[in-house]
């Protein structure tokens, strides 16, 4: 119960990655404010679990792409909840094809959702962090931000400038007992493989040494470490969670 009165928003929570977060969060005591894009059912779904852990929780349908819609959720989240101390910026959308076929449309799609969204929600908090000299940020970023990934160019920016942001922020803010960090998954099971053929994920497989897909929860629980006083004193950090993917 290591986050027991302190409140957090997790971005894109509605499934996968952001659910498990915003799940092991509750479970670490936090309050939580979450937000998503359509998925109205998956949202209640999750608020009633989170609700049954006994934490308050609060449920935004909320664009991320939207600087006015994250300013509402911060102004609610500290309004109704209370306190605001964590953002789990992890809403993000693949839209991959080789750059020969990229639409400008695709493009910019998926920068504003994955890297414009983390400006978004960052911007709409950082003043309420700067304030109170308290906060932690983490952006859930890839390992295809990291090395790059064919087909993935508009993906591996956004991720890249993702960790770049944190890395930069980390900087900025450090001075007021701020500290953001970020996750780069490898190949996690949620909707966003879904579409990989089963030769695709053998050759994913291959690649991987620990010789298994990740799970959400194989995410979560490196955030709640991040978030946790064992942690203190890391800042500016990009933390692999690829089963060794990325050596
Ligand atoms: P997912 O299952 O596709 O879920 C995406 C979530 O983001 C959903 O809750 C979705 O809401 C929400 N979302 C999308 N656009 C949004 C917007 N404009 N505003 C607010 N919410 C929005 O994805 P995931 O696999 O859990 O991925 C989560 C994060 O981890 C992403 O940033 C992704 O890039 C990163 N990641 C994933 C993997 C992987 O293998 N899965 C690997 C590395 C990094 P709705 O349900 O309403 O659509």
């Amino acid at each position: 119960m290591h986050l027991k009165g302190r409140t957090a928003i997790v971005t894109g929570a509605s499934r996968g990655i952001g659910r498990a977060i915003a799940l092991k969060l509750a479970q670490d005591g936090a309050n939580i404010a979450f937000n998503y894009l359509r998925n109205d059912q998956y949202a209640g779904s999750l608020e009633k679990e989170i609700k049954a852990l006994g934490v308050p929780v609060m449920a935004f349908k909320a664009d991320v792409r939207d600087l006015d819609q994250a300013r509402k959720v911060r102004e609610t989240v500290v309004s109704e909840l209370g306190s605001l101390d964590i953002l789990i910026n992890n809403a993000g959308i693949l839209k991959d094809s080789a750059l020969v076929m990229m639409t400008p449309e695709d493009w910019h799609a998926v920068i504003d959702t994955n890297l414009n969204g983390t400006f978004n929600m960052t911007r709409a908090v950082i003043m309420t962090f700067m304030k109170q000299k308290r906060g932690d940020i983490i952006n859930i970023a890839s390992v295809s931000g990291l090395y790059g990934m064919a087909r993935q160019v508009n993906y591996s920016s956004s991720k890249g400038g993702m960790i770049a942001f944190a890395k930069s922020l980390a900087k900025e803010v450090a001075g007021h007992n701020i500290r953001v960090n970020a996750v780069a998954p490898g190949f996690v099971e949620t909707d966003m493989i879904s579409h990989l053929k089963e030769d695709q994920l053998k050759t994913a497989l291959d690649k991987i040494p620990l010789g298994r897909l990740g799970k959400p929860e194989d995410v979560a629980n490196v955030v709640s470490f991040l978030l946790s006083p064992d942690a203190a004193y890391i800042t500016g950090q990009i933390i692999q969670v690829d089963g060794g993917m990325g050596m």
